[in-house]
């Protein structure tokens, strides 16, 4: 018996990969040991400080302190690495079946774009965790429990370094063709290229060829390479892109507080696509961009709307800024613009996905691990009929992320987030062995950090679900996961 806890897979093991990630020259990533440090006083301090010249290397500190202060709701990721080997990091928020994809600084002078994504993302998860009612009537925990907002807060690493600092920011050997590239120049603050001089939003196979006013080799601005996709970033935020296949899309630029919404848009979702649109003007005051007769393709959005036939943002922050970064001065009317807009696009993905979802019946138990939400129909818009306690029901139908149930107070749909549909093995207090440091978990539904961890013990089992077992132990109630070894099966015979 003292073997068995060797067996057991430690779910939460894949943020600390991240943490051994590093990044090129003096950015890189500051000692896991000041991200994570958690006192008192940081429990309530915000992490994400949008006053600051927001660089490479404070995100990624930002960034695992964010997942570590939520580990239960946001989980840090890569899209791949820079030319120069900074990480493009991806954070996903929520743990919903629908995805929507946000990011900022395709451009290097655009960085005031990740902060804003940064701050969505600390306040958002904050807002989850407080209870909070957002858009409206949503509370943010409904929202995030079915959708998943995957953000790529900076998608040009190495381009924005150089804005921000200068030469120093890219290998020596690498000085000289980017002064040349910047017309000769050593300041960089009008930089919107990556680090090789291709402009990466022009570099998405979107009516690729055809590309206006394009510049004849590496450069600051324009250059859009020799082929689509030849810029490292792009070809990862591509690949990001086709295996989210996120419902909505957003990439942030600055400047002009406009919006672009439209690349020859299928005439069947101009309506829909336009509604949304309006929703993000609306919310924001920016105006919608009107569509041009011969748009010049190239960028981001342009390609995502052509290769999904699903709405897409280009927002530009921030008022007119010229050839440079948009002034920290500006942040406050930008925040106060953009604070609640993704919890409308999280809204919106959600009813795209939702609106693809058929109902299918579903004849057989299920067990509700946590207390839920009974709704008339599955929508979140609908009618509360009833709270509904841990235990085992009875699933008429299923609707996407929505089970049926029958309850005492009649037919109620809830979330198959904290549902587990049968088969169910009753094991009527069947003796079952349990090593020392046993982890324990409330729920085998989602990747949830264990709850407990139980001594060494002979415990009850009450019931086996796929490869999990939930049992009474002097802790508690529990799920365990397998494999166990039944206490009868493993007394040596020579003790
Ligand atoms: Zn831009």
């Amino acid at each position: 018996m003292v073997g068995s806890k060797r067996f057991f897979i430690r779910l939460c093991t894949v943020i600390l990969l991240f943490s051994c990630l590093s990044a090129w020259s003096e950015e890189a990533a500051p000692n896991a040991a000041t991200a994570t440090a958690v006192t008192v006083e940081s429990i309530n301090s915000p992490i994400v400080n949008p006053k600051r010249v927001y660089s490479y290397s404070v995100m990624s500190r930002d960034l695992k302190a964010l997942a570590a202060r939520y580990p239960e709701l946001i989980k840090l990721g890569s899209a791949g690495t820079s030319e120069y080997g900074r990480e493009l990091w991806t954070a996903d928020l929520g743990r919903g079946p629908a995805v929507i994809l946000i990011m900022g600084s395709h451009h290097a002078r655009e960085w005031i774009t990740t902060i804003t994504a940064m701050m969505q993302l600390e306040t958002m998860a904050r807002q989850y965790e407080q209870g909070s009612v957002v858009y409206g009537s949503y509370r943010a925990k409904d929202l995030l429990d079915r959708v998943t907002i995957r953000f790529v807060p900076m998608v040009n690493p190495d381009g924005v370094a150089l804005q921000q600092s200068g030469l120093a920011a890219l290998p020596p050997d690498t000085h000289a063709s980017l002064i040349q590239m910047n017309g000769g120049s050593r300041n960089f603050k009008r930089w919107k290229a990556n680090g090789k001089g291709i402009d990466l939003n022009r570099s998405y196979p979107a009516d690729w060829d055809d590309i206006q006013n394009p510049a004849s080799g590496p450069a600051y601005m324009n250059y859009k390479g020799k082929k689509p996709l030849q810029a490292k970033e792009a070809q990862a935020v591509y690949d990001l892109t086709l295996a989210s296949v996120p419902e909505l899309a957003v990439a942030y630029h600055s400047s002009g507080e406009i919006v672009y919404w439209n690349y020859k848009t299928d005439p069947a979702n101009l309506k829909r696509d336009k509604a949304i649109a309006s929703a993000y003007s609306a919310m924001t005051g920016y105006r919608l961009f009107a569509p041009l007769a011969n748009p010049s393709g190239g960028g981001f959005t342009d390609w995502f709307i052509q290769e999904f036939g699903r709405p897409a943002l280009t927002p530009e922050l921030g008022r007119g800024a010229g050839p440079s970064h948009v002034p920290l001065a500006e942040w406050d009317r930008i925040w106060k613009q953009h604070k609640d807009t993704v919890w409308m696009l999280a809204k919106e993905g959600y009813s795209l996905w939702l609106s693809r979802q058929t109902v299918a019946e579903l004849n057989e138990e299920v067990r509700l691990t946590e207390t839920v939400q009974g709704y008339r129909y599955p929508d979140l818009g609908s009618r509360l009929i009833a709270k509904l306690d841990p235990g085992r029901y009875e699933a008429l139908r299923q609707k996407g992320d929505w089970v049926e149930i029958s309850s005492p107070k009649g037919a109620v749909w809830v979330s198959s987030l904290h549902t587990l549909v049968g088969p169910f093995e009753r094991l009527d207090g069947m003796a079952v062995a349990i090593g020392p440091d046993t982890e324990a978990y409330r729920s085998p539904a989602g990747a949830q950090p264990a709850a407990a961890k139980l001594e060494a013990q002979t415990a009850a089992g009450l019931e086996r679900w796929q490869d999990w077992l939930l049992i009474r132990a002097v802790e508690g109630i529990f799920w365990i996961k397998e494999p166990f070894e039944p206490s009868t099966a493993v007394e040596p015979a020579d003790m």
